[in-house]
């Protein structure tokens, strides 16, 4: 009776997940391409990594917007462009220059667009997929990289992660990634993403082959909460025990992104590489509250007795903030810290009225903000075997769904075609 009833149990689970696992879209026809903002600075060294055709934009007057539809560029007649050559970009007087090492020349004050059959180049020696963009901008010129998201993924995955880490640690970052990814669609109007930190850092493809293993054996496969993919916040190494998301940024609380024990005791950020020691006067003038008189500072809990933040009083002003905001503001590597008061080195655990001149020593652990995927976590959880689902749903939670995404509406294939 009781095997009976522990194989029905088992089945009852497997149908959940196979449920949960279900594509969202029949077929897996499902990729797009991104438009990414690159960080370039002139001039930039180019190569082709295939013959390419050349188009331009006609319209002069419109906004800068890369996802036009490909039918509004125009094919330069005759104008392939070979491998063979590399070639210097510029801008002069509001053109656009390309001057390949053997002389050629090419010039436009409209924007350009080189695409492949498969799609390659380099700049700067770095290698990117997909189709190039250059988009003049007053004396300025734009580089946009019109990438396949899974070629995005991997491009920052490769950022992210060491190619050293586990298969299933590299399957989690990617499968995170590109959930966080689709999340973050519509931060910038004109073009997807920036290719820096404010989105996630993007310079092109990584060498290990690796990451493309990793990119594909989950590919399309997102996290989701309540039907859309969910905002899959990752970080280097929480110092022990994650975050939740209010505690660390504005907003409602978020159930994918609660605060869960980690596993990343043995990673490189575990501990802090140094320690920092501050005046109060040095503080009160970072966070905006005079310190000459003194300060009384108030730590701040949640129900679970941890701290969360602290308060700030002095010279009539008063400011709270949260430990991920003194981290910022301080340029401390976490928030997962203790702050340590004058010559003795007494935690700073209830309000205490600091006399001026008092030293405060911040101690502490790990790296990043803390909430959701910890990536050395990650790592050392898929180093004990545990599979990139496993490590998903500790660091996510219950409540989110393993699926295959479905493009946004109005994208539902490559832009350029
Ligand atoms: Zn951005």
């Amino acid at each position: 009776m009781r095997g009976q009833r522990c194989a029905l149990l088992f089945l009852l689970i497997l149908g959940v997940n196979l449920l949960s696992l279900m594509p969202v879209a029949a077929e897996r026809e499902t990729s797009f391409e991104l438009s990414v903002k690159l960080t370039l600075d002139l001039p930039v060294m180019l190569n082709f990594l295939e013959p390419v055709t050349l188009f331009y934009q006609p319209e002069k007057d419109l906004v800068r917007k890369p996802h036009l539809p490909f039918r509004t560029w125009r094919a330069v007649e005759d104008r392939t462009i070979s491998q063979q050559s590399s070639w210097q970009v510029q801008m002069t007087n509001g053109r656009i220059i390309l001057l390949s090492a053997k002389g050629d020349t090419i010039s436009s004050e409209l924007p350009l667009l080189f695409r492949g059959k498969e799609g390659g180049f380099t700049l700067n020696g770095e290698v990117y997929p997909g189709t190039l963009l250059l988009w003049p901008e007053g004396d300025n010129l734009l580089f946009f990289n019109e990438v396949n998201l899974e070629d995005y993924v991997c491009g920052v995955l490769g950022r992210e992660a060491y190619a050293s880490w586990p298969l299933e640690a590299l399957k989690a970052n990617a499968v995170a990634i590109r959930s966080y990814t689709l999340y973050s669609l519509g931060r910038h109007t004109a073009y997807d993403f920036c290719a820096d930190e404010h989105c996630q850092v993007y310079r092109g493809l990584p060498e290990a082959e690796v990451f493309r293993t990793a990119v594909a054996a989950t590919a399309g496969e997102v996290l989701t909460w309540q039907g859309a993919p969910i905002n899959a916040v990752y970080h280097s190494s929480s110092g022990g025990r994650t975050r939740n998301n209010e505690e660390v940024w504005a907003g409602p609380p978020l159930p994918y992104l609660r605060a869960v024990d980690d596993f990343d005791q043995n990673g490189k950020n575990y501990q802090w590489p140094q320690t920092y020691r501050f005046s109060l006067e040095e503080v009160g003038r970072i966070i905006g509250v005079p310190g000459e008189k003194g300060l009384v500072a108030t730590p701040l809990y949640n129900q679970a007795g941890e701290r969360v933040g602290f308060c700030f009083a002095g010279d009539g002003r008063t400011v709270q903030l949260k430990n991920e905001e003194l981290r910022r503001l301080l340029l401390l590597p976490s928030a997962n810290f203790r702050v340590l008061i004058g010559p003795e080195e007494r935690e700073l655990t209830q309000e205490v009225t600091l006399p001026p001149a008092t030293t405060l020593l911040f101690i502490g652990n790990g790296a990043g903000h803390g909430v959701g995927l910890s990536q050395w976590g990650a790592a050392a959880l898929a180093a004990q075997g545990y599979t990139y689902r496993q490590i998903l749903r500790h660091y996510y939670g219950s409540a989110v769904r393993f699926e295959y995404y479905l493009p946004p509406s109005g994208r539902t294939s490559a832009s350029l075609k």
